[in-house]
């Protein structure tokens, strides 16, 4: 582990990016899964991009946990007997990986999710209903072979992006496109070699950082993005499964890097709820690093990671 301390004080965090490629290129927005979707590639490979875009709603078909009629929606109604193949791969990393973090990750937190609600809740709930929700989830309550999602209900909010995003760097090779940026909302893969930009979770006009990331996916997990405030205390979307309330870790944003997404997904949610003592679950997969900003604006890095990513803080 590897320390660097910084000298800025206050929070917020995003992923921009800076390719290094030629001007040709072209940009498509589409908007699912609760983000907006950017993806940007070379212009003669534009009939590939509305390609890629046009898988997205086929995935907010199965992955959204809102939306009436969604495979997940089903599962958590009691409606579903047999999964889609990219739902039991999705199922199956999580449950693997909620055992592997003992509950940080937990996939089964829709009752608390739906309870805490920060998109649309101005008040916290009461300590009552905490419990009540809490009592509902459980990865240890799942299981997939027979499926028997228990008194749980799913909310694959932490990796279903990381999956998709996997699944359409995937599209893309497929199609021989190797040079592509693959943008879910901050949940970023990339195809080539690209400079990449951790934003200032202080202070989000102003970089923090810049790295350099090939034919990788960074993903950043923060308490910036989704949240209400509530006398003067920001309630947040990433929630601690042991306690059912806001995680609370020591952690401004954390972004992990990975060959995988989804991998990357994950972890990146996990190591926010566990805080710098979780950066060695990175070495569970291949070619993983993470990179964390304290509240204190400290940085806690992965071994090696200045070197293997060209790290320069601003
Ligand atoms: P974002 O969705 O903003 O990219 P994350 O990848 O960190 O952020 O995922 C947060 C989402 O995952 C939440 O909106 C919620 O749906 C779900 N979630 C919240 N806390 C946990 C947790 N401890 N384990 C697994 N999923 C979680
Ligand atoms: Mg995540």
């Amino acid at each position: 582990m590897k320390k660097f301390v910084s000298l800025v004080l206050l929070p917020f965090i995003m992923i921009t990016l800076s390719s290094c490629a030629s001007e040709k290129r072209v940009s498509r927005q589409s908007f699912a899964f609760d983000t907006v979707i950017n993806i940007t590639a070379d212009k003669k490979d534009d009939a590939v991009i509305s390609g890629a875009l046009a898988l997205c709603p086929e995935f907010e078909n199965i992955f959204s946990r809102t939306k009436e009629g969604s495979e997940l929606y089903k599962i958590n109604n009691g409606e579903i007997t047999a999964l889609s193949d990219d739902m039991r791969a999705a199922l199956e990393f999580s449950a693997e990986f909620s055992r592997m973090t003992d509950g940080a990750f937990d996939f089964t937190l829709a009752p608390l999710t739906e309870l805490w609600n920060v998109n649309k809740r101005t008040v916290p709930p009461t300590d009552e209903e905490i419990q009540n929700a809490l009592n509902m989830t459980g990865y240890e309550k799942f299981s997939l072979e027979p499926f028997d999602t228990g008194e749980t209900r799913l909310d694959l909010g932490g990796v279903a992006k990381g999956y998709i995003a996997d699944k359409l760097g995937g599209y893309f090779k497929e199609k021989g496109v190797d040079n592509v940026i693959i943008d879910l909302g901050g949940n970023v893969l990339l195809l080539g070699k690209y400079s990449v930009g951790i934003r200032d979770p202080f202070n989000p006009e102003k970089l923090f950082a810049k790295i350099t990331v090939e034919d990788k996916s960074a993903v950043t997990s923060g308490a910036y993005q989704r949240f209400f405030e509530y006398n003067g205390e920001r309630y947040h979307h990433i929630l601690d499964p042991k306690t059912g309330r806001c995680a609370k870790s020591g952690i401004a944003s954390v972004t992990v890097i990975s060959p995988s997404s989804m991998h990357a997904d994950a972890l990146s949610t996990a190591i926010f709820v566990l805080g710098e003592r979780a950066l060695s679950l990175c070495d569970n997969f291949p070619d993983t690093d993470a990179l964390i900003i304290t509240e204190e604006g400290e940085v806690i890095t992965t071994d090696n990671f200045a070197e293997k990513y060209s790290l320069q803080l601003m």
